[in-house]
């Protein structure tokens, strides 16, 4: 077995193109890399969870599709809306990983829980200014 190309001390375990890496840097270089992605606590959860097959346990919520068609509005507007007023905070709900349409890429959205979903049909019903 190679030594970590990183602190060229312990054993390696993880292994790329280039380098290679014991547990720790491995788990360091992890994190670093996490970081630099800034995705929510929440996102992360989830990331984790999904590279160990673990159950991401989440209560309900909405999509802005979901309100969008409820509301029959575009799912633009919803989020335009959700901006604007700032109802993307924890009290309206949360940021989860999702698939991009069309794309590998993950990306992160807002999911509105029925506080959020309420607050934005509210808002948006019978008001053409927004
Ligand atoms: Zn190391």
């Amino acid at each position: 077995m190679p030594n970590c190309t990183h602190c060229q001390k312990r054993q390696a375990i993880a292994f790329t193109t280039f380098e290679c890496y014991c547990q720790g840097c491995a788990l360091d270089i992890a994190l670093i890399l996490l970081k630099h992605c800034q995705l929510s606590e929440n996102s992360i959860n989830a990331l984790v969870a999904n590279g160990w097959n673990l159950p991401v346990s989440t209560s309900h919520h909405y999509s802005a599709t979901n309100i969008a068609q409820e509301l029959n509005c575009s799912a633009q507007k919803i989020g335009r809306t959700a901006n604007r007023l700032g109802l993307k905070i924890e009290q309206y709900g949360e940021w989860r990983l999702d698939q991009a349409a069309n794309s590998r890429k993950q990306i992160e959205t807002f999911w509105y829980n029925a506080a959020g979903k309420q607050r934005l049909i509210e808002l948006l019903q019978g008001n053409d200014q927004l």
